[in-house]
C-alpha cells in the first residue's frame, strides 16, 4: 500500500503483525497517521517554519473573537440541534444562495459539522455501500484516501493531466458499473486548480449518465485569483438531487481550530448524512455555531480583501521558491504552492526531512497526495504572515 511508503518519521502503517491485532486487523490498519499533520508535530519538534499543515498563523478577524467570547458568555454552551443552530442554517441558506447560486432549505438540506472533514466523511458513509467504487482525482487531499478506507469504498484514482485539467478518456474508463460517487475539490488541494464551468459539465454529464453523486468539497471557494470565479459542481442544472456540496468556515475566517463545517445536499441525501453525523459527533460546537452566524455577516469587502491577502502572500511565496530553485507555477486559487524538485536529486520524503531538521522550513511530501507516485513534489502553503513567509525564504535561499 502506498501510504506506508509515504510516510516520514513515526508515520508508518500500523504493524498487525503481533499482538492483539494479529489475526484481526481492523480498518485501522489499512492506512497511516496524516502526514500533513505529522510534518506540523515535526516542525514544532525542529523548531522549524511550518508551511505543511495548511493553516494561518494570524488571527481571525477580532469581531468573530468576540462573536465565540460573547456566545459562551450568553450561554451557548449546550449541545446545538444536532444538524445545526437554526439561525446558522438560515445564514448559511441566505448566503449560499447569493454567492454560490444555489437554494437549500435550512430545514431539510443543511448539516452543520465538526469541520469539512466530518462532512467529507459523514457523506460518504451515508452514500456509499460497502464495496462500492468512488473515483478520486489525482493528486488529492490526503484525507480522501482514509475516509474511502473508513467507509469500505474502493477508491479508482484517476490522474489529472499534467496542467491539472481533466483528461475525460481516462474519467470515462474509470467508471464501472459500481461507482457510486465521484470526489472533487475545487479550489484544489494541493494543486491550486480551479475546474472550469466546461470541465464541471463534463463531470455533470458522467454523473447523469451513470447515476453517480457528487462529494464536492469547495472549502477553498473564495480563495481564488487573477479574477477567477469559483462555480459550484451543485449549481449546474441536473445536479441538484446528486451533489453533496461541503464547505466550511475554517479556511475563509481563519478559524480552523474551530472545526465548523457544514455539507449541503437535497433532502434525501441529508436525512442520510443527518443521521450519520449524529452518531458520529451528535453536534459540532454551539458557541462557535454562533459566532459562525457573525462571520456570515461580514460585507462583501472582506471576502475581496481575504483574496487579495493571499494573493499578495501567493507572490511571496512564489518569488521566493523560484529564487531557491525550485520548479513551480502560480497557483490559480487556495493557498498552496506544489512544486517539483526533480532538480534537487532528493525524494519527496527524504527532502522534506532535510529541509525542517537543517533548513528550518517544513512542507508535506508529494507522495502523500498520490495513491502512486508524486516522490518529486513537494508542497509548501502560503497561509502565513508576510514576515513568515519572508523568513522561510531567506532560509530556503541556502538551497539555491
Ligand atoms: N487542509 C489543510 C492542509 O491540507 C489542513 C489539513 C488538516 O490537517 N485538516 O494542509
Amino acid at each position: 500500500m502506498k501510504h506506508a511508503r509515504s510516510g516520514i518519521g513515526r508515520t508508518q502503517k500500523t504493524a498487525a503483525k503481533e499482538g492483539l491485532f494479529a489475526k484481526h486487523p481492523s480498518r485501522a490498519d489499512t492506512f497511516t497517521e496524516s502526514v500533513i499533520r505529522e510534518m506540523t508535530r515535526l516542525a514544532l519538534a525542529h523548531n522549524a517554519i511550518n508551511l505543511a499543515q495548511g493553516f494561518p498563523d494570524f488571527p481571525c478577524p477580532e469581531e468573530l473573537k468576540t462573536a465565540a467570547s460573547v456566545a459562551v458568555r450568553d450561554n451557548h454552551n449546550q449541545y446545538a440541534i444536532t444538524w445545526g443552530a437554526k439561525n446558522l442554517r438560515d445564514a448559511l441558506s441566505a448566503r449560499v444562495k447569493t454567492f454560490n447560486g444555489m437554494d437549500f432549505d435550512p430545514e431539510t438540506e443543511i448539516t452543520v459539522t465538526c469541520g469539512s472533514t466530518e462532512a467529507m466523511m459523514a457523506s460518504m458513509l451515508a452514500v456509499i455501500r460497502p464495496g462500492d467504487e468512488v473515483i478520486v482525482p489525482e493528486p488529492f487531499y490526503e484525507n480522501y484516501g482514509p475516509d474511502a478506507e473508513i467507509s469500505g469504498a474502493v477508491p479508482k484514482y484517476v490522474p489529472l493531466a499534467a496542467d491539472f485539467s481533466i483528461n475525460e478518456e481516462a474519467w470515462k474508463k474509470a467508471v464501472s458499473r459500481k461507482t457510486r460517487a465521484i470526489i472533487l475539490n475545487t479550489p484544489n488541494n494541493p494543486t491550486g486548480k480551479i475546474f472550469t464551468r466546461g470541465e464541471l459539465a463534463f463531470i455533470r454529464d458522467l454523473c447523469v449518465d451513470h447515476n453517480l453523486v457528487a462529494l464536492t468539497d469547495e472549502i477553498y471557494e473564495h480563495i481564488v485569483y487573477d479574477g477567477r470565479k469559483h462555480i459550484s459542481l451543485g449549481s449546474l442544472d441536473g445536479m441538484e438531487d446528486r451533489t453533496v456540496t461541503i464547505g466550511s468556515f475554517s479556511k475563509t475566517y481563519s478559524v480552523t481550530g474551530w472545526r465548523v463545517g457544514y455539507a449541503l445536499a437535497d433532502a434525501d441525501l441529508t436525512s442520510r448524512i443527518r443521521k450519520i453525523h449524529d452518531f458520529l459527533t451528535v453536534g459540532a460546537p454551539a458557541p462557535l455555531q454562533q459566532a459562525a452566524v457573525t462571520a456570515l455577516s461580514l460585507p462583501g469587502s472582506y471576502y475581496l480583501g481575504l483574496a487579495e491577502e493571499y494573493n499578495r502572500k501567493r507572490h511571496i511565496l512564489y518569488n521566493g521558491l523560484k529564487k531557491a530553485g525550485f520548479s513551480c507555477e502560480l497557483p490559480e486559487g487556495a493557498y498552496y504552492i506544489f512544486t517539483d524538485i526533480a532538480g534537487f536529486g532528493k525524494s519527496d520524503v527524504d527532502f522534506a526531512r532535510y529541509l525542517v531538521e537543517k533548513i528550518g522550513v517544513a512542507a508535506v511530501p508529494g507522495s502523500s497526495f498520490y495513491h502512486t507516485g508524486g516522490e518529486t513534489k513537494l508542497r509548501f502553503t502560503f497561509s502565513k504572515l508576510d514576515g513568515t513567509l519572508e523568513e522561510a525564504c531567506r532560509r530556503l535561499e541556502k538551497l539555491a
